[in-house]
């Protein structure tokens, strides 16, 4: 389905599921510290959720189901990470929460990494610029903006501050359902590729590396890792394109 032009009670309903869903990663982030697992992390997302009135968009979702209400990916893990018991956050690691609301029947999806503890400036240089590729993205949202200007943007970034750039997942519309239509991807040209309408909504979800650009999926047919083995990054909101500008619709 290609993403609509949301009603103002459909919108008003993604605001509220969105600064759920923003609360929710903030309580995450601060959890995420050395020694707690990633199925901790899960457990809080759920909890909290629900004690703010939201429902999980991620659980279920997909073929295979995918399992759990989080995605926790760590260092070379590009995205969709299986929260596990076995899995401990160690000092120096990058996390990668990625996490979907469900809010009086509208779906709103967001993503962040952050670092445990310290760590290297190879790292928190590939967080740091991954964050400011997204926000280079969002910036260039307006009516009539076209795809290839979103990506083209974010390319800029994440190529200016010499990272690869993940190409076989790309940002996306979002609202009635998790994936809409069209594609965002994260490399392209200005100019070019489908026109956005104000009211529509989109996800932005720049994934970044610290090598190539190659990734491979487990055998749990849902960890995305890097090829290379090199560290990853993602950063994600959704956000609400309006007539002159845009509104974050994932931010507190
Ligand atoms: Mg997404």
């Amino acid at each position: 389905m290609y993403t609509k032009i949301k009603t103002d009670d459909e919108i008003a309903a993604m605001r509220v599921g969105g600064r759920i869903l923003a609360t929710v990663l903030a309580i995450i982030e601060k959890a995420g510290e050395a020694g707690a697992t990633t199925k901790e992390l899960a457990t809080i997302a759920i909890n909290e959720l629900e004690r703010l009135g939201g429902k999980p968009a991620f659980r279920g979702y997909g073929q295979p189901p995918f399992p759990d209400v989080l995605c926790v990916s760590i260092n070379d893990e590009v995205v969709h990470g299986i929260p596990r018991i076995s899995t401990v956050l160690r000092k120096g690691d990058i996390v990668s929460i990625d996490f979907g609301v469900i809010y009086e029947g509208m779906v709103t999806d967001g993503a962040r990494s952050f670092i445990v503890g310290d760590a290297t400036k190879q790292a928190k240089q590939l967080v740091a610029t991954t964050e400011k590729a997204l926000y280079a993205g969002i910036d260039t949202l307006k009516a009539g903006v076209r795809v290839g200007d979103i990506a083209s943007a974010i390319q800029k970034v994440l190529t200016g501050g010499g990272l690869g750039i993940v190409r076989d997942l790309v940002g996306h519309g979002v609202g009635h359902s998790l994936h809409e239509e069209p594609d965002i991807p994260n490399y392209g040209f200005g100019g070019s590729g489908p026109v956005l309408q104000a009211g529509m909504t989109i996800a932005i979800e720049p994934m970044a590396t610290l090598g190539t650009h190659a990734v491979t999926l487990d055998d749990d047919q849902w960890t995305v890792r890097t090829a290379d083995g090199s560290l990853a990054a993602h950063f994600e909101h959704t956000i609400l394109i309006t007539p002159r500008g845009y509104e974050i619709l994932t931010q507190i």
